[in-house]
């Protein structure tokens, strides 16, 4: 399992491109975060993004706990766009494969 570590400036975050981290971005009207930008937890450097439920973004969405700093995603992140293709699960603040 990886630790995902939790960045919120965005700059650093993209300036250490840690396997397994994340940046929670945007806002709901309501004030929750819209989505997770991460880089890949397998280490090959690529940043992707994930919509949350109730962002209103066109496309797949994921079910957000709501814990900032150990987050839990469903369903599981599958990074078909992706050379690696990485598939795996984000439970309570780790990326685990599948
Ligand atoms: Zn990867």
């Amino acid at each position: 399992m990886i630790r995902a570590i939790r960045y919120s400036d965005i700059d650093t975050f993209r300036a250490d491109r840690t396997a397994g981290s994340y940046l929670l971005r945007r806002t709901t009207p309501e004030g929750a975060p819209a989505g997770m930008a991460f880089f890949c937890p397998c280490g090959c450097g690529n940043e992707s993004w994930m919509a949350f439920e109730g962002s209103g973004s066109p496309g797949s969405k994921w079910a957000f706990n709501g814990n900032l700093d150990n987050p839990t995603l469903h369903p599981s992140v599958h990074n078909t766009g992706m050379p690696c293709r990485w598939h795996g699960w984000l439970r309570d603040g780790y990326w685990e494969a599948c």
